[in-house]
């Protein structure tokens, strides 16, 4: 039966679809105690795990036995927000029915950022470590996102990943949740958002506090994308993420005071790894260049942006800093082994814990925290951009040509032999017009 799941999980291109894309029939692969379904959603303003929990919770827990039966775990359990009152009950209500009983649970989660962190997760749910550098395999545990596990119980109904669910919301006429097509330019989410209520605007991909801001806004939605968030240009959101290296710096040299309240504040550090950021502000401060032994330690920075976004009261940033090094270590092909067996979280991690509430207030974000509706109706696409790289890995192969035509689930990017990557799908019908780093196909 392993096999069985494992190749259709990896026919169908399922990635992982709340974090970088990692492939799920990888994942798959190996034995485990523990399943945890990941509903936390905790990015502030994203709204789209929430609305799958409570309105397709069949197949999110199908996912669920799926993953279960595949990796020989005998417990999984779906974790949630507890304020997410209605997809709690519904939830609950559910697990009680026959083929979940007994083998799925249901896991409350508090309001605090970032409980969707795999690493953060883990350590709530069952109270094991996951170790630095290491993935929740390293203590015997799955963690899939809810829409990962939506995913896969629709590969074994051998279908593919065509689609997207994600929240459209910030200076739009009309913020919603909807279900795009993979490809969908940014700006085409916008439009059926009503458009922006603004002239000029930035826009973030996926949340605000790990999402990246847009050059153009025709950058397509991809398998991992959960939001798009159009903010005035000068928010803060977007002035952060939008700064050099090297101003960020200039700026951290002049301005960081090394209180180490981002170090003292830090998720990872709380459950006990060695991540210190002020150590990295001190060092980058004082060292010319981008050396340095203690800059490996930005290899197990999860970005999550608590330093810079809520800790930091220089407005310094921390995170950016950490993604900037790690990109250039990760080209050297400098890995960062783990320096302990043992890992105590710290006193103060219950007490550290970032309220949601507070981390809106200090993203100057609460007037988009407003709960938009579901659009069921399809988008009206001329074209998608259709990127072969959308997971962890290296990108797939393509297996189309210009002029060829498609269907809606046609495979058109194949995992290249012996490498680890996720296959991609059409997502609407048409014709191939361009094949390069992307797939272009218009109707
Ligand atoms: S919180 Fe800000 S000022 Fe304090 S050590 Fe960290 S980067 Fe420097
Ligand atoms: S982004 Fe900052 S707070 Fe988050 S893990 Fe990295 S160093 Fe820690």
């Amino acid at each position: 039966m392993r096999e069985d799941i494992v190749d259709r999980v990896r026919a169908a291109g399922v990635v992982g679809a709340g974090g970088a894309g990692f492939p799920a029939h990888v994942k798959l692969q190996f034995e485990v105690q523990r399943v945890l379904g990941n509903g936390a959603s905790c990015e502030p303003l994203l709204a789209g795990d929430p609305y799958l929990m409570l309105n397709q919770p069949g197949p999110v827990l199908d996912g669920l036995l799926t993953v279960m039966d595949c990796t020989g775990s005998e417990k999984g359990t779906i974790c949630l927000k507890s304020k997410h009152t209605d997809a709690v009950a519904v939830l609950k209500d559910k697990v009680s029915d026959n083929g979940y009983a007994g083998r799925i649970n249901v896991f409350e989660l508090d309001d605090f950022y970032p409980a969707g962190d795999e690493f953060i997760l883990v350590n709530e749910v069952l109270g094991k470590i996951v170790p630095e550098g290491g993935i929740p395999l390293n203590v015997m545990t799955v963690v899939s996102n809810v829409e990962s596990l939506l995913n896969i119980s629709r590969a074994m109904a051998d279908l593919p990943v065509t689609d997207r669910y994600l929240t459209v919301c910030g200076e739009v006429n009309q913020p919603l949740i909807c279900r795009v097509p993979i490809g969908t330019p940014a700006n085409a989410a916008i439009d059926l958002a009503g458009g922006p209520k603004i002239p000029e605007f930035g826009v973030v991909m996926g949340g605000p506090m790990m999402g990246k801001v847009l050059g153009t806004g025709t950058e397509p939605i991809t398998k991992t994308t959960s939001g798009i968030i159009v903010l005035h240009p000068d928010h803060n959101v977007i002035r952060d993420k939008s700064r050099s290296l090297d101003q960020m710096r200039f700026i951290g040299k002049s301005a960081c005071t090394q209180c180490s309240r981002c170090t003292d504040l830090c998720p990872r550090y709380l459950i006990g790894h060695d991540l210190k950021p002020h150590r990295i502000m001190r060092h980058l401060a004082y060292t010319p260049g981008m050396t340095g032994d203690i800059l490996e330690d930005a290899l197990i920075c999860s970005e999550c942006g608590v330093c810079e976004k809520f800790a930091c009261p220089m407005m310094l940033s921390p995170r950016e800093i950490n993604a900037a090094v790690k990109q250039k270590l990760l080209r050297e092909g400098i890995k960062r082994e783990p320096r302990s067996d043992t890992y105590r979280v710290s006193p103060f991690n219950e007490t550290r814990k970032i309220p949601i509430k507070r981390l809106i207030e200090r993203l100057e974000v609460g007037k988009y925290d407003v709960h938009p509706p579901f659009w069921g109706e399809d988008i009206q696409l001329n074209q998608v951009i259709i990127p072969l790289q959308q997971h962890l890995g290296k990108p797939a192969v393509p297996v189309v040509r210009t002029g060829d035509r498609v269907k809606k689930g046609d495979l058109i990017g194949e995992i290249p032999e012996g490498a680890l990557g996720a296959r991609i799908h059409a997502s609407i019908d048409g014709t191939v017009e361009a094949v390069g780093e992307n797939i272009v196909v218009s109707q």
